[in-house]
């Protein structure tokens, strides 16, 4: 694979101009180019002899979109090529406040979750920071962004992959988006979703991070859990919820409960108040997500109105709970579900 030129800093790519023996002067034009999702070939203000030098050993942005679907709601699908052919995913949603990105950190994943497509042909690779950051970058040229104009304000990592499974580049990736000359949003503004990894979640707090946490719980009792999520063997939801205390304690920002319905599973009023015993004295936020139907999976969502039931009933013990509005339905919205259509050999 070639080397990425994104990601790389003002000075690395002077660096790789002089190494070429060009004028300083280039870096400029380059580095601009670099961080507006340009591809080497695209960066026609640079003479013919110089895109094809630097193309010999870089490559501008290691990720392209390979295709595009908009949903209804005008929630948009990527699929994404990378250098070494395989293909990931993504998501782009329209919000009153702005677009929010959701990226994916791995091709595949290990986690085995019983509800989510991601992992059903296991783990492939990590990504590598420059192709966490090429998904926004592309996207935002797409959307027609520049470099001063970023037409992206919120991120996610909610898309394919457990990003604490991935923490080298995925916290490279987000010291990167940090950076004034590459997406300069805060980390307010970005969220990292895991399925609870108790070691990680608090090396990200002594390393300094205070991204948005949100976990993905989806169970109020540990026998619940280990039937749905096999990472649940391994830590126990004290061990989970101690950690996500850890983090508070250290960010002061609230963590956020993810907890995906599915019919019969976790369900029920008795789950509720079991979450309430978990959860007590931790100020936290919980998303209710209807389980997106994945084929594969067998598991099917609970009933809207259960749903909803369900969130009053948290609000009724005094728990801060909302119902996450599903988007992209029609667009095989879930977590890796457009891949593996696609990876089928079906039309998408
Ligand atoms: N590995 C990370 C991030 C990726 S999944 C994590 O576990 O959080 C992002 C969120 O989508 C997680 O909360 C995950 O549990 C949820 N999810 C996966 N498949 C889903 C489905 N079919 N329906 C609803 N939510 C799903």
């Amino acid at each position: 694979m070639k080397k990425s030129l994104l990601g790389l800093s003002y000075e690395e790519i002077e660096k790789v101009v002089l190494d070429l023996k060009q004028q300083k002067f280039r870096a400029k034009q380059i580095f601009e180019f670099v961080y507006a999702g340009y591809q080497i070939d695209e960066m026609t203000s640079l003479s013919k002899e110089l895109r094809e030098k630097l193309a010999e050993t870089y490559i501008s942005n290691p990720v392209k979109i390979l295709k595009k679907l908009v949903s209804k709601d005008k929630t948009t699908k990527f699929l994404y090529e990378l250098q070494d052919g395989n293909i990931i995913e993504g998501v782009l949603m329209n919000y009153k406040y702005g677009n929010t990105i959701c990226v994916s950190t791995q091709v595949g994943c290990r986690m085995g979750c019983k509800f989510c497509a991601s992992g059903l042909n296991g783990l492939l690779r990590n990504l590598e920071a420059s192709e966490i950051l090429g998904q926004v970058l592309a996207v935002n040229r797409e959307l027609g962004g520049t470099m001063s104009e970023r037409k992206i304000c919120n991120i996610v990592l909610m898309g394919s992959g457990e990003p604490l499974d991935n923490y080298e580049q995925v916290t490279k990736f987000l010291k990167l988006v940090n950076e004034k000359y590459c997406l300069n949003i805060s980390e307010r503004n970005i969220s990292l979703s895991t399925c609870g990894l108790p070691e990680k979640i608090k090396k990200l707090a002594d390393d300094g991070f205070s991204v948005t946490l949100t976990i993905s719980l989806h169970a109020s009792n540990d026998e619940t859990r280990k039937k749905i999520m096999p990472i649940a063997n391994s830590f126990c939801l004290k061990e989970i919820i101690d950690s996500a205390k850890y983090y508070f304690k250290k960010t002061g920002r609230r963590v956020v409960f993810e907890y995906a319905m599915i019919k019969g599973e976790n369900d029920s009023f008795e789950c509720a108040q079991e979450l309430k015993q978990i959860l007590k004295g931790f100020p936290t936020h919980i998303n209710l997500i209807p389980l997106n139907t994945v084929a594969e999976r067998g598991l099917v969502g609970t009933e809207k109105k259960q749903v909803y039931a369900f969130q009053k009933k948290l609000e009724s013990l005094g728990m801060s709970a909302t119902v996450r509005r599903t988007m992209g339905e029609d667009i095989e919205g879930a977590c890796g579900q457009l891949r593996n259509k696609f990876l089928n050999g079906n039309n998408v």
